[in-house]
């Protein structure tokens, strides 16, 4: 059976959260987006982990080289072996250039970075018509997915704020990191034939078909 090493690339908002969840589902993929694997190492106890929590302790960056570990981790853990997904690393060449290396150490390589392609405004639209319940955090959208009364949370009845990372200002600055990070990326997994575009303008089920057509067809190239 052919791998499915993947990565998910794509701005804030793109959609890329659903497409994991079916990915995982579909597939039987271990789910590693950063924040989660560090987490996990981190309550697991692991040397990484003990490391890492001094970093998150201390308010600083996690490095690199210490994510791409718990990355390489959980590949030899067992769990990854027919394939992964990860989700917000690599952000840069270089830590593409980590990942590319963990991989070839353990006689592997990726199967393709799924770029979900979103325009700035659709973004911006998407993002900033998010509303959350100051209680318990549940989410709603103004034009998405509205509260049945309109500022007030339909399961707990709390006020219903915008957060700070979701006002158009933030979302912008969010978009222009990405752009300037990841856009050098997009071109560096192009050149090595490994990047796949969707339109993440579409519906989600529509990307995701997409998408399950794209692994359809590397997997039979895989066997050939
Ligand atoms: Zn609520």
């Amino acid at each position: 059976m052919s791998q499915r090493n993947l990565v998910l690339l794509g701005p804030p908002g793109a959609g890329k959260g659903t497409q994991a969840e079916r990915l995982v589902d579909d597939f039987d993929l271990p789910y590693y987006a950063t924040g989660n694997i560090l987490r996990d190492a981190v309550d697991q106890g692991t040397d990484l982990g003990r490391t890492a929590k001094g970093y998150m302790d201390r308010g600083e960056l996690v490095p690199d080289e210490l994510i791409s570990n718990v990355i390489a981790e959980r590949l030899d853990s067992g769990e990854a072996d027919f394939g992964f997904l990860l989700d917000g690393f690599p952000r840069t060449i270089e830590q593409a250039e980590m990942l590319e290396r963990a991989l070839d150490e353990r006689g592997r390589s990726l199967t393709a970075a799924l770029l979900i392609e979103t325009s700035d405004e659709e973004v911006v639209r998407r993002i900033s018509g998010r509303r959350t319940c100051e209680k318990n955090q549940h989410v709603y959208h103004l034009e998405f997915d509205p509260p049945k009364k309109p500022g007030v949370c339909d399961q707990d009845g709390s006020r219903l704020v915008q957060r700070e990372d979701d006002e158009p200002e933030t979302v912008r600055k969010r978009l222009s990191v990405y752009h300037d990070q990841t856009a050098p990326l997009i071109d560096w997994y192009g050149d090595k034939g490994l990047l796949r575009r969707f339109d993440g303008s579409l519906s989600p089920e529509e990307v995701y078909s997409r998408i399950r057509a794209t692994l359809a067809t590397l997997a039979l190239e895989a066997e050939i």
